[in-house]
C-alpha cells in the first residue's frame, strides 16, 4: 500500500494553515522607478503625487541614490545611480528611465527567501543585504519571475 499520496496532503494543509495564519507578501511596499537625475525625478514626482519626498538616502551597498514618497500605504522610491558604470547607469543606457523593481513588505525575509529558492525562483542573493529606508532586502532575478526584477523588504526591527 502506498501511503505517499497522505504525506502530500499532509504537507499542502501544512502550507494552507502557513498561508492563514501568515500573509507571506504582505503588501506592495514601493515601486522602484530609475532615474538619471535625482534632483529632476524629486521635482516631477513631487509635482506628479503632490507629496513631498520624505527621504534622500545613499545606499552605499548599491552604490545609489534614493528619494521617498509616501502615497497611500505605498511608497515610491526613484534610484540614481551615484556613478557612471553603476547597475542603475547600466540599467538605463539599456532600457531607459522608468519602472525598475516591485518591492514586496514581507514579515520574514529569511523564511521567504527560502520558500521562493525551493520553488525555484533565482534569488540575487544568498543572505539579505541592507537596503534603504531601514530595510533587509533581497532581490529575486527577472528571469525567473516573467522579466520583472522583485525585492522583497523587511522592517529592521529597532
Ligand atoms: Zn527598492
Amino acid at each position: 500500500m502506498n501511503f505517499s499520496f497522505l504525506y502530500f496532503d499532509r504537507i499542502n494543509l501544512y502550507r494552507l494553515i502557513l498561508y492563514l495564519i501568515f500573509e507571506i507578501m504582505n503588501k506592495i511596499e514601493h515601486i522602484g522607478i530609475a532615474v538619471s537625475d535625482l534632483k529632476k525625478g524629486i521635482t516631477l514626482y513631487e509635482s506628479l503625487l503632490q507629496t513631498s519626498c520624505y527621504k534622500i538616502e545613499t545606499v552605499e551597498s548599491e552604490q545609489v541614490d534614493t528619494a521617498f514618497f509616501q502615497t497611500g500605504e505605498s511608497k515610491i522610491e526613484l534610484v540614481a545611480s551615484k556613478n557612471a558604470d553603476g547597475v542603475i547607469a547600466k540599467y538605463i543606457e539599456k532600457r531607459g528611465e522608468g519602472i525598475h523593481h516591485i518591492a514586496f513588505d514581507v514579515d520574514d525575509i529569511y523564511a521567504e527567501m527560502e520558500r521562493l529558492k525551493n520553488l525555484g525562483f533565482t534569488l540575487l542573493q544568498e543572505t539579505p543585504k541592507r537596503g534603504a529606508d531601514n530595510k533587509l532586502i533581497c532581490f529575486v532575478h527577472p528571469k525567473s519571475t516573467g522579466g520583472v526584477l522583485i525585492e522583497l523588504c523587511m522592517n529592521i526591527p529597532e
